[in-house]
């Protein structure tokens, strides 16, 4: 059979009707006759655009806030309260967790995630462990990639600790080496410890990377400086780098050229970092956001994701792109479109996966939004959704809102 998405707009404001056969776009034309292998949606009145991937995800802690308040309300709270309550994460916990939050992404019209696993002493390779059977779980429905989050240590020995559970963790067969070396006490031995684990494995490369508003943080220089002398080709992403943010103009730009010229993509993650960062500065703070603009004028590529997802990190999220894309209108300063890009072209080339376009040959991973206009889909005005994976239709979405008390209230 084949599924023939009828009258859509496009995210150019084309109308059309689109054939998906299996995992491709097949045709795509102002009207195209129906035949009888089509399985038919009317989809008026819908913008079909890209499906989004959230490209930074921590499905191991996800849905935890209640259990452990971040104190503080900051990152070093948040690990706190994680580590506090990490033991008490059994592996059926895990699995259950981030199976209802990976299906509340793909309701709301995510259909690939990336999501970091911590490893080190508080996990050992338990997240990990439960994350691949996740993966394996929803293959076919969601690409689910799994990081091997090497934590930062709070002592030498949880340093040596970590390496091997770190190699462990690579030999489990996870898809990506990350870590987060601005937290090391000695951040050249935090990068030095994913950098090795990932050549050694082959492997892609995704690093928190200068999660804080420290404005002589140069991790991100100093990783776009080391990809470019090693010839590094796995893919390397670079999430947050929010001291970019706040560094001197000609500082920034500069190292979104370096960043753009190593061809590191970066992960703006507006939603945690405004809750996160920050609170110590009670005038005029700043947004804890990294230098959208100097790394979209460099030509790096700025992607934007949800983060965490109502855990100690970050008590609120709806699993939904239309969160990180309005804050990243909002707070980012980009346009509708600009921000739906950011959250789905950007984010899969990120991930390494192929970027869904409303043409022939394409990839069939597309959501259609029910809105006015293209900022209305944005701002997550429309709830009604349908989502459409290797081209077949995998979520849908419809709401019933009443306002019985308003003389001629429309119905939506
Ligand atoms: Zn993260």
């Amino acid at each position: 059979m084949t599924l023939l998405l009828q009258s859509v707009t496009d995210l150019d404001g084309r109308l059309v009707d689109v054939r998906l056969d299996g995992a491709l776009v097949a045709e795509v034309a102002p009207v195209l006759p129906v035949t009888p292998a089509d399985d038919v949606l009317d989809l008026a009145g819908c913008w079909l655009l890209p499906a989004p991937a959230e490209p930074h995800a921590h499905l191991d802690k996800a849905l935890t806030s209640h259990r452990a308040p971040n104190r503080t309300g900051d990152l070093a709270g948040a690990i706190e309260a994680i580590r506090t309550i990490a033991a008490d994460f059994t592996h059926e916990d895990l699995v259950e967790r981030a199976t209802r939050a990976a299906y509340e992404y793909l309701a709301a019209g995510t259909t690939a995630i990336r999501t970091h696993a911590d490893v080190g002493t508080h996990a050992g390779t338990r997240h990990v462990r439960a994350l691949l059977q996740v993966r394996e779980a929803l293959a076919g429905l969601i690409d689910v990639q799994v990081v091997a989050l090497a934590s930062a240590p709070w002592s030498p020995g949880e340093a040596e600790a970590g390496a091997v559970l770190l190699r462990a963790a690579i030999e489990l067969g996870v898809d990506v080496v990350g870590g987060a070396p601005h937290m090391w006490p000695d951040r050249a031995a935090g990068l030095e410890l994913s950098w090795t684990a990932a050549v050694r494995a082959g492997l892609p490369l995704d690093l928190h990377t200068d999660e804080t508003l420290d404005p002589t943080a140069q991790g991100l220089l100093q990783l776009a400086l080391r990809v470019q002398a090693t010839g590094f080709d796995a893919g390397v992403t670079a999430s947050h780098c929010v001291s970019l943010g706040v560094h001197e103009l000609q500082v920034a730009r500069g190292t979104a050229a370096e960043v753009a010229r190593a061809g590191i993509g970066v992960v703006a993650l507006p939603q945690t970092n405004l809750y996160l960062q920050g609170r110590d500065v009670p005038v005029a703070p700043p947004r804890g956001l990294t230098a959208v603009s100097a790394l979209r004028a460099a030509g790096a590529t700025v992607a934007a994701g949800g983060d965490n997802l109502r855990d100690p990190f970050n008590p609120m999220g709806r699993a939904d792109p239309c969160e990180a894309a309005s804050l990243m209108v909002t707070s980012g300063h980009l346009s509708s479109r600009d921000a739906w890009l950011a959250v789905s072209a950007a984010a899969r080339r990120c991930m390494g996966l192929p970027v869904p376009r409303v043409v022939a040959g394409s990839v069939a991973e597309f959501v259609a939004l029910r809105a006015e206009s293209l900022d209305a889909a944005v701002a997550g005005a429309a709830t009604e959704r349908t989502v459409v994976s290797r081209g077949r239709l995998v979520a849908s979405t419809r709401v019933v809102r009443e306002l019985p008390g308003v003389a001629g209230a429309p119905r939506a």
